[in-house]
């Protein structure tokens, strides 16, 4: 980072903690530029959308603060600077409501797996959320431009993706798109794509059609994040999410019918203002009830915008601490369980490549020590050996492998490889990579 001439920090305004860990990231920064004059440093995404031209005021080593929708505009920003070293805030929202086809959002997670931006914005007013806020209304891109960046990257050796947006049940929704389902199957099509998963669904609005394509569509991954934010009812309405606890089991219910492997996550927020230790109980008894596969649990966090923050009963700071953390215990046991419960079976794995630990570790040789990760098709993080000298593997990324899964623990497994996918054409016996 010393050797850089422009350094962008990427924001989150979703909770305060974001917030707090952007703006500290920035004050280091600063102390960079003290020892580098020409050092140009730009602020983008939620916090810088939120706060605009209050970052140029309260961070003077900042150059450029621009929002969710001027990333297309920033390579004509930087420029701007460079020429006339003048400081520049570009927040515009309403410049053009569609998502530039020409640079979309799209992130690395590996060589071999790829987030595909497919929409942007949310429509949605959930009472506790910033998003709709700093990412404008829901634009969706047109699917030639979703099925054209997937072709290109199938031509880099990318064998899964996952398609992005705050709510994809209601991709193409006002502008005569198709439906977010009619997409999938066209992904399905997509030759050299192994595995399709997608992220976020909202409990509203997952339908019929989105629940069978888990059975009709051989690519698409049997996981499902549906965060489910609250088990109370009265939890549920304040925070407008137009659901019931009720309507959210019935779903979960029509999913496991549909698809009886299907893994699923959830978000959960404790301590919404108001939420009593009854609300908080229903909370838990959902947990016990639906045995999530994996659960991201927050502490609620008033955002300035947000209109959760006027509701009066907001809890003490320790008291959203202990539920935090009676949530954490309650899953840890789930996910703990279904993980030892995977010990001895031999799922498909799609690997990501060595792993971490390996990486920093610097590995030459090819040899039984050499540690591989991947992820099944539910989406649980498998790092693995190859003690077998029958199976031939120099580079295994990008390879579907069969694992015999050894030991379940928190957060991931660990196993040794039974088998190799023997090229392109995939493993022998096998039809569904997905499975
Ligand atoms: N569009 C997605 C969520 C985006 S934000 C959806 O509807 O599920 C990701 C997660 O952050 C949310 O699911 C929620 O659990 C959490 N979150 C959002 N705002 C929050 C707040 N003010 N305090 C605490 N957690 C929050
Ligand atoms: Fe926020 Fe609700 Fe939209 Fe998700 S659906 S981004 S939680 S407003």
């Amino acid at each position: 980072m010393a050797q850089a001439d422009l350094i962008i920090v990427n924001t989150c305004t979703v909770r305060a903690k974001a917030e707090q860990k952007a703006f500290s990231l920035l004050g280091r920064l600063a102390r960079m530029k003290r020892d580098k004059k020409g050092l140009i440093i730009g602020v983008g995404g939620c916090v810088a959308q939120q706060e605009g031209e209050k970052i140029l005021d309260r961070m003077p080593a900042v150059d450029l603060v621009f929002g969710t929708q001027a990333i297309d505009r920033l390579p004509h920003l930087i420029k701007q600077i460079e020429a006339r070293r003048c400081r520049i805030v570009d927040v515009d929202m309403n410049a053009d409501p569609r998502i530039p086809e020409s640079l979309v959002e799209s992130r690395d997670e590996s060589e071999v797996s790829k987030f595909v931006t497919i929409m942007r914005g949310c429509d949605n007013h959930c009472t506790y959320c910033v998003v709709p806020f700093v990412r404008g209304r829901e634009a969706s891109r047109r699917p030639e431009s979703i099925l054209r960046e997937i072709h290109s990257l199938v031509k880099t050796g990318v064998r899964e993706i996952t398609l992005l947006g705050q709510n994809v049940n209601s991709y193409g929704k006002n502008q005569n798109l198709c439906t977010f389902s009619e997409l999938l199957s066209m992904i399905n099509e997509v030759e050299g794509i192994l595995r399709i998963r997608f992220t976020t669904s909202h409990p509203k609005d997952l339908g019929s059609d989105l629940i069978a394509a888990f059975r009709n569509l051989d690519k698409l991954c049997p996981h499902i994040h549906l965060p489910v934010q609250s088990g109370s009812n009265r939890v549920l309405k304040r925070m407008n999410r137009q659901y019931t606890r009720e309507q959210y089991l019935d779903k979960v219910m029509k999913l496991r019918d549909t698809c009886p492997q299907i893994a699923i996550t959830s978000d959960i927020i404790v301590g919404f203002p108001g939420e009593s230790q009854a609300d908080f109980e229903q909370t838990l008894q959902l947990i016990k009830t639906v045995e999530f596969d994996g659960l991201f649990a927050f502490q609620y966090s008033d955002r300035p915008q947000a209109p959760s923050v006027k509701l009066p009963d907001k809890l003490s700071e320790p008291i959203i601490r202990k539920r935090l953390q009676i949530v954490l215990e309650l899953q840890e046991k789930f996910t703990k369980r279904k993980n030892e419960d995977l010990v001895g079976s031999t799922p498909l794995v799609l690997t990501d490549g060595l792993s971490k630990k390996q990486v920093s570790d610097q590995p030459v040789e090819n040899g039984p020590d050499l540690q591989w990760t991947g992820r099944t098709s539910t989406n649980k993080i498998v790092n693995f050996y190859v003690d077998d000298p029958a199976i031939e593997c120099e580079n295994l990324t990008g390879k579907m492998v069969g694992v015999r899964v050894d030991k379940g623990f928190s957060h991931s497994l660990l196993g040794r490889v039974i088998n190799v996918e023997p090229s392109a054409g995939g493993l022998k016996g096998v039809k569904n990579y997905a499975a």
